[in-house]
């Protein structure tokens, strides 16, 4: 593969497991180094492993990205191991679905803390090392891409709480473009469709009996068809920035 990310660092969050996992692995496969934080120490080691494995270099930070203190270390740890930031890639997230009448309020509280919050701490501790990055060899252009989700676009009953927070990303990320954009960080939105990760595992039991017997997408994403997306992205010339990006399964409509 052209290692045209070689020189560069990334922070993947969400990196345990699903897009984050896949991503990680594509942009250290592209020759970036690549910080992977998430909660789960022994997925992040194992996926550290891995890309060891291919001669790649990874570091594993295992943080609660929902407390701005562990996001803002995480952020200042990859810095001080691996040398500098030049791409973020704040995909942590959950989707728990249920009516805004009936919900267990603790499920929005949750999905506010990571979805919102969390991207935004990072996104806050990450944008100094990412504008000097972009004055500095050998790239001079870094990246923020936040994952939403077509929740970030379209609206359902059982989503609302998720619509919302996806949603809130797309107006941020957008707000966030322009403001830095000048300064050559390119900030781009990513939206999937549905892709088979432990996303919906999270929910009751009932929620993903529901959400089985309505699904009628022959074929869903795999990780790694949004990995390839993300890659593309920030691999632009320069000059070039992909402000949003909507990735769907053919077969969703
Ligand atoms: P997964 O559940 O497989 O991955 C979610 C990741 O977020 C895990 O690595 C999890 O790691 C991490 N995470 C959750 N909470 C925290 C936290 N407090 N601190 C740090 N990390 C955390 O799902 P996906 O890969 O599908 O989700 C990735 C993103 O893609 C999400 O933002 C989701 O909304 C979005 N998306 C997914 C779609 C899909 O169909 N799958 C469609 C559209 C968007 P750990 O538990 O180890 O902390």
């Amino acid at each position: 593969m052209n290692k045209h990310l070689a020189g560069t660092v990334a922070i993947v969050t969400g990196a345990s497991s699903g897009i984050g996992r896949s991503t990680a692995l594509e942009l250290a496969a592209h020759g970036a180094s690549v910080a992977v934080v998430a909660r789960r120490q022994d997925h992040l080691d194992a996926l550290v492993g891995e890309i060891q494995n291919t001669g790649g270099t990874a570091l594993a930070i295992a943080a609660d990205i929902t407390d701005r203190a562990q996001a803002t270390s995480a952020v200042e740890r990859t810095v001080a191991d691996l040398g500098r930031l030049d791409i973020l890639i704040n995909n942590a997230g959950l989707m728990l679905l249920g009516t805004v009448s009936e919900q267990d309020i603790q499920d929005w509280d949750r999905m506010i803390a990571i979805n919102q919050t969390g991207l935004l701490s990072m996104t806050r501790a990450a944008l100094p090392h990412l504008q000097a990055a972009a004055t500095r060899e050998p790239r001079r252009v870094a990246d923020i891409v936040n994952i939403s989700s077509i929740a970030g676009r379209v609206a359902w009953p059982t989503f609302g709480v998720y619509n919302m927070t996806k949603f809130g990303v797309n107006g941020f990320t957008e707000a966030l473009r322009q403001e830095v954009t000048k300064s050559h960080v390119r900030v781009g939105l990513l939206e999937p469709g549905a892709v088979e990760t432990e996303l919906v595992s999270h929910n009751t039991d009932d929620v993903k009996k529901a959400l089985a017997a309505s699904d009628d997408i022959a074929e869903w994403l795999q990780p790694q068809d949004i990995a390839e997306s993300i890659a593309y992205m920030v691999t632009r010339p320069r000059r070039s920035s992909i402000a949003e990006l909507w990735a769907m399964p053919t077969a969703q409509a």
